[in-house]
């Protein structure tokens, strides 16, 4: 089951998955399969889930 939050460990928030800005992938990843999930408030990178 996918989390609904995460916890950022830059600026110390939990953020909410729907809340979560999705940019493009780094690095080179597929973005048909991983999906990048950012913090919206400080832009830190929470995790990287694998979608596809
Ligand atoms: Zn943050």
């Amino acid at each position: 089951m996918e989390r609904a939050s995460f916890e950022c460990g830059t600026c110390d928030r939990s953020v909410r998955a729907a809340a979560a800005i999705r940019p493009s992938t780094y690095g080179g990843l597929d973005e048909d399969r991983w999906e990048t999930l950012c913090c919206p408030h400080c832009g830190a990178r929470l995790t990287t889930v694998f979608v596809g």
